[in-house]
């Protein structure tokens, strides 16, 4: 079996090297020179626990390589997966699938025997049919299945995840496709890990049900937060009284600063768009979309509102800024709505994150980088735990409090006790309780 998965980002290096470690011949393609001379060179672009042994494991028994010729990667394969971005149009919102075309139109060319295209960017209901148009306009003797395969790996446990998800959505109506894809998922199938077969424009739908759902459940943890805290309630025991119940499940029942990334709110946005255009529209999500926008606009007022709106001058520490732990994607990451409203505002800003930096550092000026994050809190008024690394878990209170001008300590992850930060002599705010 060999493969070709288009696009080595996050989910194209993740997919094309889990298939590998399947024990198939991988091809990732990019256009990206730089990424592939890295990848080639065996320095891994992007941080995704795992991922690098993975890699050079698999390109040093020569079943995964690199190469930004698409001819080379299509030669002789079997499948073809489209992995490339599919991120939210400028102005309207929808999902834009300018790659994803361009990709249909790259290949269509050059596919001489009968291979299955396989969309694993996630894409809105009907594009595998625009897809399948556009390759039998370009090449009309061409043979080949279009099937959809959404992904719902997470980033920071990306890996594990594609070893062991959930479950695998693959649609397609072709049997022939269908044998293919039981082929390539047949380590998975082994280990009895459910694999729905279904039409491909329900698969497509999947995907955004799922991602929408999930971010329905985050908002509406969210708002009974924020209820929690003008009513003298607990969100922890809160999440933790309907979380116990089957119905329900513990997951995505934290509250936070409002969801991020490179996945929600692309995805609920381009739901919405598809529901309207379809005359179906789904206003549950609408609101789900305005509330997380309002929520991480609110953040610098929830800052403000805590030192009584004395915030210029004073130099504040923020504890993370990738949109969760574990990678160090800065899409739609919080950090974005709060920092620079902080500098905005005249405060003097502390910037450390344990991998996110790099790239925040391309987004996010006029604040100081640090080394960790005590160098971050040195001198400061304020310290706001934006992204709930492990490293931010375990800091040693006494040392943070040492460096400190005041302990003031605004915890939008709520990863600390309110007991055991009093009694260490903090000022401590979190989510959900009484004191904001
Ligand atoms: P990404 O931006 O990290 O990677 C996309 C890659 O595609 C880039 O490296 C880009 O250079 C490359 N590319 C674009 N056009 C190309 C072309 N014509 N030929 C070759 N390469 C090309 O994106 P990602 O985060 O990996 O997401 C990819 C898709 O998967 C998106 O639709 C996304 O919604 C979906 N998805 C992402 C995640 C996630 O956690 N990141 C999870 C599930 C699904």
């Amino acid at each position: 079996m060999r493969i070709a998965m288009i696009g080595a980002g996050y989910v194209g290096l993740v997919s094309g090297a889990c298939f590998s470690e399947f024990g198939f011949n991988v091809v990732c393609v990019d256009r990206d020179k730089d990424r592939i001379e890295r990848l080639t060179g065996g320095d891994i672009p992007i941080f995704e626990p795992g991922l690098e042994s993975l890699i050079l494991k698999n390109t040093k028994s020569g079943r995964l390589s690199f190469t930004t010729s698409l001819s080379k990667a299509l030669d002789d394969t079997d499948a073809v997966f489209i992995a490339v971005g599919t991120p939210s149009r400028r102005g309207d919102g929808h999902a834009d699938l300018s790659f994803v075309y361009e990709v249909a139109r790259e290949i269509s060319g050059k596919i001489t025997d009968y291979a299955v295209i396989v969309t694993k960017s996630t894409v809105p209901v009907g594009t595998g049919d625009e897809i399948e148009r556009i390759i039998k306009e370009i090449n009309s003797s061409i043979k080949c299945d279009v099937v959809s395969n959404p992904e719902f790996l997470r980033e920071g446990s990306a890996i594990d995840d594609f070893m062991r998800p959930d479950r695998v959505v693959i649609g397609t109506s072709s049997e022939k496709a269908r044998e293919i894809m039981r082929q390539i998922y047949r380590p998975l199938f082994l280990l009895e890990t459910p694999i729905l077969f279904t039409d491909r424009n329900t698969a497509e739908l999947i995907k955004y049900a799922g991602n929408t759902f999930l971010a329905t459940k985050i908002t509406f943890i969210n708002e009974m937060s924020d209820l929690c805290e003008k009513v003298g309630a607990n969100i922890q025991d809160v999440a933790k009284g309907i979380g116990l119940d089957g119905r329900i499940g513990p997951k995505f029942l934290h509250p936070g600063p409002g969801y991020g990334g490179s996945c929600f709110p692309k995805d609920t946005l381009a739901l919405v768009n598809t529901a309207q255009a379809a005359g179906s529209p789904i206003r549950i999500v609408e609101t789900v979309v305005d509330i997380n926008n309002k929520r991480k606009q609110g953040l610098i007022a929830r800052v403000k509102a805590i030192v009584k709106g004395k915030i210029t001058g004073k130099q504040v520490a923020v504890l993370g800024v990738t949109f969760k732990p574990n990678t160090d994607d800065m899409r739609d990451s919080p950090s974005l709505d709060l920092i620079p409203e902080l500098v905005k505002e005249g405060a003097v800003v502390n910037v450390y994150d344990p991998e996110g930096m790099e790239n925040a550092k391309q987004v996010i000026n006029d604040v100081h980088w640090c080394d960790n994050a005590y160098d971050a809190l040195t001198g400061c008024e304020v310290g706001i735990i934006l992204t709930e690394w492990n490293e931010f878990r375990a800091l040693d209170l006494d040392r943070v409090k040492g460096v400190m001008k005041v302990p003031l300590i605004v915890d939008l992850r709520n990863i600390y006790e309110m007991d055991e930060m009093s009694t260490a002599g903090f000022e401590y705010h979190c989510l959900g309780v009484k004191s904001f």
